[in-house]
């Protein structure tokens, strides 16, 4: 293990500040499940760690009759998973939360960590060089992809995005609160999650700057049925495979307001806006609920090993949506 500075941040505007001061030596700590593995491995070295947990307040989920609903980004993914307001009107992040990993990590892991993570690709993990590494390369493309590998295309790395949340807030529209020594800003999961970007020469998948923490995750309120369905190899702890996440707007039986995203298959959570608007104002069923599948994969351009997910992904989409009109 290297050494590193660790510091307990009072508050953000101190958490901040340790972030300016350290720059790109900086790195910010929630649950510690991710951050702590990849020092471990050397994939990153910094030279100072600023602890969020200690910043009171950013843990709560805050729900009020008719209004948004905000959760601190150090809310942890087992308090998620056990919010009965969660689990009554936003299930799709109930869910999702609730099959991330292990009982012992979802009782660690936060919703900003998991949201944040990096790749979890073996050939990043196992020190190869590549995009993410400094490299310019990625080995997924002509190596093994069965399972980290992108079926959505791509260039630069070619490994999905790994987090479950992530995919159900993309279902629920959900934006994220961000603060930084500029001042507070506010974006769209979506736009967040973009894929790849290049901050401070670093490959990432979201669009923080290296002095930006992310603060809560704002959900509107929007009454919808909502379902996250996942395959991962272990049942017990595992990354998806490939998993999907939808919400919709029902009225007797029709169906309206729909959102498909699929997880495991993109280097960001993948939104099929095709697949919606084939299923406004139709009834889900076996035919519909096929023919959105159908449509949500029609772009599918596998790599050498990957193929299996995108019928595995038609199966899963047909799955979530017949799931909302159970
Ligand atoms: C064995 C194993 C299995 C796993 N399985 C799954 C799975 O099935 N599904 C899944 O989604 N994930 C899975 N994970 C990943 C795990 O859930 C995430 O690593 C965890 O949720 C991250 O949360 P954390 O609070 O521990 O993040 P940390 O490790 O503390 O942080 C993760 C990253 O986010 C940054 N960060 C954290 N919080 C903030 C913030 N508020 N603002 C700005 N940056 C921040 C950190 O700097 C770091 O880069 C697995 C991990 C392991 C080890």
């Amino acid at each position: 293990m290297i050494a590193f500075k660790h510091i307990n941040a009072a508050s953000t505007h101190d958490a901040l500040s340790a972030l300016s001061r350290y720059g790109e030596g900086a790195r910010v700590l929630a649950g510690g499940q991710d951050l702590l593995f990849r020092i471990k491995k050397y994939i990153v070295q910094p030279q100072c760690v600023v602890n969020l947990k200690t910043i009171p307040g950013m843990n709560t989920i805050r729900s009020k009759p008719d209004e948004n609903l905000r959760i601190g980004a150090l809310t942890t993914l087992s308090a998620l998973a056990r919010s009965v307001e969660l689990q009554q009107n936003y299930a799709v992040l109930a869910e999702a939360a609730g099959v991330v990993a292990s009982p012992q990590i979802r009782n660690l892991g936060t919703l900003g960590g998991n949201i944040c993570q990096d790749v979890w690709c073996w050939y990043l993990q196992d020190g190869f060089s590549c995009w993410k590494s400094g490299g310019k390369f990625c080995d997924l493309a002509a190596g093994d992809s069965r399972y980290y590998g992108s079926v959505m295309g791509g260039h630069l790395c070619l490994s999905n995005h790994p987090s479950d949340t992530a995919v159900a807030l993309a279902a629920l529209d959900a934006r994220v609160h961000i603060v930084s020594p500029k001042g507070g800003r506010e974006i769209s999961i979506s736009d967040f999650l973009c894929g790849h970007n290049w901050v401070g020469g670093r490959l990432q998948s979201h669009t923080l700057g290296l002095d930006e923490i992310v603060t809560e995750i704002e959900v509107p309120f929007r009454p919808t049925h909502s379902a996250y369905v996942k395959f991962a190899l272990r049942k017990s702890w595992d990354f998806a495979i490939a998993s999907v996440a939808v919400s919709a707007v029902i009225r007797e039986r029709v169906c309206d307001d729909v959102r498909i995203v699929l997880g495991g298959v993109a280097t960001f959570p993948y939104r099929s806006h095709e697949a919606e608007k084939l299923l406004r104002n139709r009834e889900i069923d076996a035919a519909s609920a096929g023919a959105a599948a159908e449509t949500a994969l029609q772009n599918a351009k596998p790599l050498k090993m990957n193929g299996y997910k995108v019928e595995l992904s038609k199966t899963l989409v047909q799955r979530a949506l017949l799931s909302l009109s159970d």
